[in-house]
């Protein structure tokens, strides 16, 4: 069967064989399996369900949220020969009659409609008529409550695969899917887990960088400097910043164009020609440019902001190298960054849950700013991909040559202090504890009788923090109450205490001579 499906792929697409995952995923739904694929975007979605379309004697509906993408797919199909169309809103009556005419008469494969279709009866009804092999559910995650882009239409996907007479076979596919959004996807659609395949998420022509401590305007300004006619993407988090950070280039002398919800839809389509046609080297954005754009060339995606988690974080940073060609992604980290998502989570009109469940999305992606590990690993783990067999080898902490130092004793002292403030505060008062500070809080709580008390005060306080942070990432510490963070310790730090394992850190720190581990506990 996945000979065919490769003879079908190398005469339509002309590519000669799979990329690693899609082989397996278009074997797994040609057995005869509904099954839902995580891939990256650019990971070659499209052929995963357009492939097995070909081989099938029905239709296949594929579902997809971006109206403004289904053109392109149709066209794109069209001119390889494959028999496809679109049904959604942009339509006007007559177009749509003409299409639903000829669909009727079995004129094409594939048919890309828009979920909202699906809360039209009628329309219900005349798919129900069809003879409908393959349903290929895109964008997958807004079936799902914790999905970032939720779309209630979605929940009626599975009403209508059991209403046909033969069910059609179900594939889910998406760029974004958290282990929750995972298992929400499956038991709203039916899919058994293990017909989930997560691959390919590492980009291996990106190379991931965290910078810490810069003045970002200068940073920014050198770093476009420094990479004259490459196209890039500037992220910001709010459109107040992009319009300062955008002004502030341009008086640099600077090819920047600027991108946010705040322009209107004439001055955003001027913007974003412009930059795809190469006029204009960089793109100063919120979070609202992106979706659906395919410009390849992008060369690098610097975060001026922390971004609100790591779906939102890859997916931006995944614009850069579409073309395969080496490309750089660039955080620059800010401690009061994490204060401005928090703020703009609390202006959402979330429930109390979701609001939570967003602190914690965010607190990963501090994580993952912190971590000493790989950070292409980091992100692949995060997604539920097993981590790949070697670190990437570029990114800025495979690039760290310096050596590790055992900061056991460090930890041990941070693990005994919380401990003994009985996990009931967040990292700022317990690094002020182990300081020595004299701060009022601390004497009213009565905690500087504390055996830890100034337990490291050869440390700056932000040396202190940077070490609970780095404890966090690495998942020794954990926080409760994400909005108001709370440290705890988790089993990895009791294996520490109980176990004496050792923890190994790049970053020299100063050890303090203390006379035995064992009297901390
Ligand atoms: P996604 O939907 O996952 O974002 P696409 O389906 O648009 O990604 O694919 C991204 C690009 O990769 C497209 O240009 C596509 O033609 C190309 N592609 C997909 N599969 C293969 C393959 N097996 N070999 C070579 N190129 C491929």
């Amino acid at each position: 069967m996945i000979q065919l499906a490769e003879n079908k792929l190398n005469e339509y697409f002309g590519y000669s064989s799979f990329r690693k995952g899609q082989e397996e995923i278009i074997d797994n739904v040609l057995n005869g399996n509904d099954t839902l694929a995580i891939m990256p975007t650019g990971g070659g979605k499209s052929i995963c369900y357009q492939i097995p379309a070909l081989l099938m004697d029905g239709i296949t509906i594929v579902i997809s949220p971006l109206i403004s993408l289904m053109k392109d797919q149709v066209d794109a199909l069209t001119s390889v020969g494959i028999s496809s169309t679109y049904i959604n809103s942009s339509l006007s009556a007559t177009e749509l009659n003409e299409r639903l005419t000829a669909v009727r008469a079995g004129v094409y494969k594939i048919i890309y409609i828009a979920p909202e279709r699906l809360d039209s009866q009628v329309f219900h009804s005349f798919l129900l008529s069809m003879n409908v092999s393959m349903v290929a559910v895109d964008e997958a995650h807004c079936i799902s409550q914790w999905g970032h882009d939720f779309r209630p239409s979605y929940r009626r996907i599975k009403e209508l695969i059991y209403e046909f007479e033969q069910k059609p076979l179900v594939m889910a596919l998406t760029a974004t899917a958290t282990r929750e959004v995972t298992s929400d996807i499956c038991q709203l659609l039916n899919i058994s887990e293990l017909n989930t395949f997560v691959t390919g998420f590492a980009r291996e022509n990106l190379t991931f960088n965290v910078i810490k401590g810069e003045n970002k305007r200068d940073y920014i300004t050198k770093y476009i400097k420094a990479n004259p006619d490459q196209a890039g993407i500037i992220y910001a988090s709010t459109r107040k910043e992009v319009d300062e950070l955008y002004q502030y280039l341009k008086k640099s002398g600077l090819k920047v164009g600027k991108y946010h919800a705040g322009l209107s839809e004439q001055e955003r389509s001027d913007q974003q020609d412009q930059f795809l046609f190469d006029r204009l080297d960089v793109m100063v954005a919120t979070n609202a440019f992106g979706m659906g754009i395919n410009k390849s060339n992008v060369r690098y995606v610097i975060h001026h902001n922390l971004p609100k988690n790591i779906e939102a974080y890859y997916q931006e940073a995944g614009r850069a190298g579409r073309d395969g060609e080496k490309s750089e992604c660039i955080i620059l980290f800010a401690g009061h960054d994490i204060q401005l998502q928090k703020f703009l989570i609390e202006q959402t009109t979330l429930s109390h849950d979701k609001k939570m469940h967003e602190y914690q999305k965010l607190q990963q992606m501090v994580d993952l700013c912190h971590t000493e590990k790989c950070i292409q690993s980091y992100i692949v783990e995060y997604f539920g991909e097993n981590s790949p067999d070697s670190d990437c080898g570029k990114c800025i902490n495979c690039r760290d040559t310096r050596s590790k130092i055992d900061v056991t004793t460090d930890a041990l002292m941070v693990f005994s202090c919380i401990k003994r403030m009985n996990e009931r505060f967040g990292k700022t008062l317990v690094a002020q504890v182990l300081k020595g500070s004299k701060n009022k809080r601390i004497t009213q709580m009565g905690f500087e009788k504390l055996s830890t008390y100034s337990l490291m005060k050869h440390k700056t306080e932000k040396q202190i923090v940077d070490f609970i942070d780095f404890l966090i990432a690495e998942g020794y510490l954990s926080l409760t109450n994400a909005q108001y963070p709370v440290l705890e310790l988790s089993n990895k730090a009791r294996q520490v205490i109980v176990e004496k394992q050792q923890i190994y850190k790049k970053e020299q720190m100063i050890i303090q001579a203390i006379e035995a581990n064992d009297t901390l506990f």
